[in-house]
């Protein structure tokens, strides 16, 4: 008997209010295409069309262009006769032709990363067949010049020669309009157009050595190998790595009818969100322009006009335009074309319910009709993330666990970083006004290369606009700063999606990219100059502005409160100071994971005894010198102890090689020769001595306490005595002394044995005691093979997964930044390892740690005190290794309480 094997379709179809397709298909026909046949289904009015799977973009990758059109080409032809039927139009035809769009769309959204080709299917007759059935002649020549530069840009590689090229295309365009004397590309006449098609196919013949393709299946076929060769251009690459998305997902294809929104004066196109992105506010909001396509409201050169009537009030009252001005010249959409406005309304309160949570839509209206592009969740600033999560769950659309799940956990970084200090704001010079577009405050020096945005430690990236292309110095750059562009340009989309602070459309600026300056009225700027960006009100402010800590909102607090009634690993602060450990407090931390008290030693008072100490000859003029370090230890072990009084505190014995503290420069050298009466030569000799090849695997940690005991004999006396002292005044303190470094037991047990006789001989000096514990660091891989040995004597273990990721790939911390962005930039890591936990390497040593502590002390309590501690992917591994708490930075402590709770409330699921 014959088998028939079911064939598995490529191309999936959608539009008509049907669809082969539907959301839960991410990962097959990418982000775009799931939520087009989504829509069309639930009867949204989607341009109908197709979508070519992610896995045939897969299968291109390993069988070529051949072999992938040969396999699709049946179906793609099937789908476009079937838009065809759909829209009454042929595609080709001279008389009433079919034009489409080709877009790629992988499984996340990817803004500007990949490429778009509009117009697709146009030729030298169609565009009269076009002329002919819209009675708009400028219309079709628009478009037609649109396509051939879009294709010319995207599947015939006509871009700029070099940063400060102009764009091929563009430079005919502003040629032409010199020659005529206008300014805008609305002025070109039918005319202007003609020739603007005659001389881009010239260029590009030029360019090329080729004829611009002119059968539309040819330029159909080369649209779709051109998404397909985005999905590793270098613009989606850097992205991919920067997001760790990894390059087997692909890029689907979609190709629709195009609709048109530049008809006439009843069409228009225009970006929507059913909620503020950059408050969280629940208005609807967005913008749009009358006769033009959407790209022209992304690009920025027209101003585009507010969806609402409230928008539109707002925007006018920002800009200082009034009321009469606003209704003739700015009308909002509601107000202009109140039918479509209604019906749009509809549709944005349909899909925000379907989807339950904030949507961003493009749609166009032609000729009357309105057509939905696209909706996305939209991307949102911290603050808009966090109200909008608490707002779904009050207004019951999401329960308390999807409210935490709908929180993107770095984005609450920016609630937590500083905003301008008000007394240093009420001087400041604001010197121009632009769009609020993504908030916060920054302070920088003036850069205008994307590419150049590292010249400075803190930079302001200010551009006439932006493009996908300088995405990398953005992310660089402490703040962005157009001349050009609205609320949904590029600038403002990229920025606030990376929650930097944006300003955009401040069109009082005269950016010069040759002399590089910018101009704002008399006043010129120029790189290297100190501004500031206000990104909640739009202000730009000349020179340095303070900044200071932020206020937490109260939708924060509720979703802490949330996060801590679900989480149930807890959360520990690495703190070295009261200060730190107050602000880590107030943040929620349950205590200090990690005291580091080699930074106390750094202190100008303290760093003479300490260098006293190291150059001492004899032990007892380390004693010497110990004894007068002790005092200060002491107090700053009582400052915070009391910081955190009733919380446990996880104080670590010195670890750094002791060359970090000796003077290096001869000055230095000289002044403590003085100070301890010995000769020049003296010190000299001390410091070339303690010069170490490899000082991460040289003389520190717990080696400095098994060969130096006093130090540590004089670190224990110093918490123990201030957990004493702060008892006698009522306060109640858990210190926990932790040894770190170790590789074998023995090194653990010297140390260990030698706290306890010093605690035990403390507490018989002042007839007192406290409770104390002794734990260790596990960060040699060798610590974490011997675990169950070691936790026989250890109260304790705390991951240290810097020095865990250092000795297990063999990569030295200071010296790693040489190689690492080679290799994220290559695929051989998609990460910075020291950043982002290696749980399948360095998380097996985790592991097993862990459960060889646990198999000698089943309650051996067990956490994380590395840098990893406070990055989200990283503090869900802790907690499915069974860890009892992670510790990290005070303003990362929100951020790890909610991924504990969010990891908690993943394992229910
Ligand atoms: C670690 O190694 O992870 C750690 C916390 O210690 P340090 O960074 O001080 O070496
Ligand atoms: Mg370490």
């Amino acid at each position: 008997m014959e088998i028939l094997q079911e064939v598995k379709p490529r191309v999936y179809r959608f539009g008509d209010k049907s669809a082969d397709g539907n959301s839960k298909m991410k990962n097959l026909l990418g982000g775009k295409g799931a939520n087009l046949a989504e829509m069309s289904s639930i009867g949204i009015p989607v341009p109908p069309g197709f979508t070519i799977t992610t896995e045939v973009c897969t299968e291109y990758n390993l069988l070529g262009q051949d072999a992938v059109v040969e396999m699709i080409k049946e179906e793609v032809e099937a789908s476009i006769a079937n838009i065809e039927s759909l829209m009454g139009t042929t595609f080709g035809d001279k008389e009433n032709p079919l034009l489409v769009s080709v877009r790629s769309g992988a499984r996340v959204s990817m803004p500007g990363m990949m490429d778009t080709v509009l117009n697709l299917g146009m030729n030298d007759e169609v565009v009269l067949g076009l002329a002919k059935k819209t009675n708009n002649e400028q219309f079709a020549w628009d478009s037609y010049r649109r396509f051939i530069q879009m294709y010319g840009g995207v599947v015939l590689g006509m871009k700029p020669a070099s940063k400060d090229d102009i764009d091929p295309f563009e430079e005919i365009m502003e040629h032409l309009k010199e020659k005529r004397g206008i300014q805008l590309d609305t002025e070109f006449t039918i005319q202007d157009l003609k020739d603007l098609v005659y001389d881009f196919k010239d260029a590009v013949k030029k360019r090329t050595g080729h004829d611009f393709p002119t059968n539309p299946w040819d330029q159909l076929w080369g649209a779709i190998i051109a998404v397909f060769n985005s999905w590793n251009g270098d613009r989606a690459v850097y992205y991919r790595n920067m997001n760790g998305y990894p390059a087997d997902w692909g890029t689907a294809v979609n190709v629709q009818a195009m609709v048109y929104g530049n008809m006439g004066d009843n069409s228009g196109t225009g970006v929507c969100f059913t909620r503020d992105a950059g408050t969280g506010e629940n208005v609807f909001n967005g913008e749009y322009l009358i006769n033009a396509q959407g790209e022209d409201v992304v690009a920025g050169v027209r101003t585009p006009q507010q969806i609402t009537k409230l928008g539109s009030e707002r925007w006018a009252e920002l800009a200082k335009i009034d009321d009469d001005d606003r209704t003739e010249n700015y009308p909002s959409l509601e107000e202009l074309m109140p039918k479509i406005f209604n019906e749009l309304n509809d549709y944005q309160d349909t899909l925000e319910k379907h989807y339950r949570d904030m949507q961003d839509m493009e749609f166009t209206i032609q000729d009357g009709k309105l057509w939905i592009l696209q909706t996305r969740n939209g991307k949102r600033t911290g603050a808009a993330m966090v109200k909008i999560a608490m707002d779904l769950l009050k207004e019951k659309m999401i329960d308390e666990k999807e409210a935490l799940l709908l929180i993107e956990a770095n984005k609450l970084d920016e609630l937590l970083h500083p905003v301008f200090d008000l007394s240093a704001l009420k001087k400041a010079h604001v010197i121009a006004q632009g769009l609020p577009a993504s908030p916060g405050a920054a302070t920088g020096k003036i850069v205008f290369f994307a590419d150049e945005a590292s010249k400075y430690k803190n930079s302001i990236l200010v551009r006439i606009e932006t493009s996908p292309e300088d995405l990398e110095g953005m992310n660089i750059a402490k703040g962005i700063l157009t001349a050009r562009g609205g609320m949904t340009s590029h600038a403002a989309v990229v920025a606030r999606g990376m929650g930097k602070c944006c300003i955009s459309g401040a069109g009082a600026l005269k950016i010069n990219y040759k002399t590089r300056t910018l101009t704002v009225g008399e006043h010129e700027y120029h790189e290297g100059d100190w501004i500031s960006l206000n990104g909640s009100t739009g202000n730009i402010i000349e020179g340095k502005v303070a900044t200071a800590e932020p206020e937490l909102s109260g939708e924060f607090a509720e979703v802490m409160a949330l996060s801590d009634k679900y989480g149930v690993m807890k959360v520990r602060t690495n703190a070295d100071s009261p200060k730190d450990a107050k602000v880590a407090r107030g943040f929620g931390a349950e205590g200090i994971g990690l005291t580091r008290t080699e930074h106390m030693f750094f202190e100008v008072d303290r760093i003479k005894a300490m260098r006293e100490m190291i150059l001492a000859d004899t032990v007892k003029g380390r004693k010497q010198a110990l004894e007068d370090l002790l005092p200060m230890q002491r107090a700053d072990f009582e400052g915070i102890f009391e910081a955190m009084e009733g919380l446990s505190v996880t104080i670590r014995l010195l670890d750094p090689p002791l060359h970090e503290f000796v003077p290096h420069q001869l000055a230095t050298q000289k002044e403590l020769a003085e100070d301890m009466h010995i000769s020049l030569q003296a010190v000299k000799i001390k410091v070339s001595e303690l010069e170490e090849f490899n000082p991460m695997l040289g003389h520190r940690g717990c080696r400095l306490g098994n060969t130096y005991p006093e130090i540590t004999e004089m670190q224990t006396r110093a918490i123990i005595e201030a957990a004493l002292n702060l008892k006698e005044k009522g306060i109640i303190c858990k210190p926990e002394i932790m040894v770190p470094l170790i590789g074998t037991v023995k090194e653990f047990e010297f140390q260990e044995e030698l706290i306890r006789r010093t605690a035990k001989k403390i507490f018989e000096e002042r007839h007192d005691t406290v409770e104390y514990l002794v734990g260790t660091m596990i960060e040699i891989p060798r610590a974490a093979l011997m675990a169950d040995l070691i936790a026989e004597k250890a109260d304790f273990f705390s991951f240290g997964t810097n020095d865990l990721t250092q000795m297990t790939f063999g990569y030295s911390r200071d010296d790693a930044g040489k190689f690492l962005p080679i290799y994220i930039e290559k695929g051989i890591l998609k990460v910075d390892p020291f950043e982002v936990l290696d749980q399948e390497g360095v998380g097996q040593l985790v592991k097993i740690g862990t459960e060889r502590g646990r198999s000698t002390k089943p309650n051996l309590k067990v956490g994380l005190c590395g840098e990893h501690g406070g990055e989200p992917s990283s503090v869900e591994f802790c907690y499915n290794s069974g860890m009892n708490y992670v510790s990290c930075s005070p303003y990362r402590v929100p951020i790890a309480r909610l991924v504990s709770a969010q990891a908690a409330i993943k394992a229910t699921l």
